[in-house]
């Protein structure tokens, strides 16, 4: 492990325009967070990157992989997966246009990219499983875990009373 371990050595790139270099850079997540939902502290950040040189900069494409923590949000139980971003940036010399991903000599610092794509990925609202059933609103139970015997459910109290004003509007106007 080098101390840092996305910047990536160019000058065979930028010597050959059109010419590809493919390359496996992993390293540690710092914390990063957007909401409740947050990279793993020390998680391994893992890119697989292709990098193509062109006249006037360098094309990095691939994808970038970590793993996260957060809270579901029916249950508030800590839940957690892994997060892969499709990344696709044109770098430039820094000279020629001093955006955010530009460079300087030849090496290419791919880190804010990397770090940056994946926070964008990261979910916003998490759920521990797809039909998690939350807390009861009345009580406060996890409704996963025990059934505290409170049956309230407002979706199904809604959609009964929309049936219902349906029914009696086909009553009202029966030639519908
Ligand atoms: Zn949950
Ligand atoms: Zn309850």
């Amino acid at each position: 492990v080098t101390a840092r371990p996305f910047v990536v050595n160019v000058a065979e790139l930028l010597r050959r325009p059109a010419t590809q270099k493919t390359v496996h850079l992993s390293g540690r997540s710092e914390p990063g967070q957007v909401v409740d939902t947050a990279v793993s502290a020390g998680a391994l950040l893992e890119a697989d990157l292709v990098l193509e040189s062109l006249s006037d900069g360098i094309v990095v494409s691939g994808q970038v992989t970590t793993a996260w923590d957060g809270i579901c949000r029916r249950c508030l139980e800590p839940v957690g997966g892994v997060v892969t971003a499709s990344v696709r940036e044109l770098y430039r010399p820094q000279e020629v246009d001093d955006e955010a991903f530009a460079f300087t000599g030849d090496q290419l610092d791919l880190e804010p990219m990397v770090r940056e794509a994946v926070l964008l990925e990261l979910p916003l609202a998490p759920l521990c499983r797809p039909d998690c059933a939350g807390l009861c609103p009345q009580c406060g139970a996890n409704r996963n875990e025990h059934d505290c015997g409170h049956t309230v459910d407002t979706t199904d109290v809604r959609w009964a009373a929309l049936g219902d004003l349906l029914e009696q509007a086909r009553l009202d106007h029966p030639e519908n």
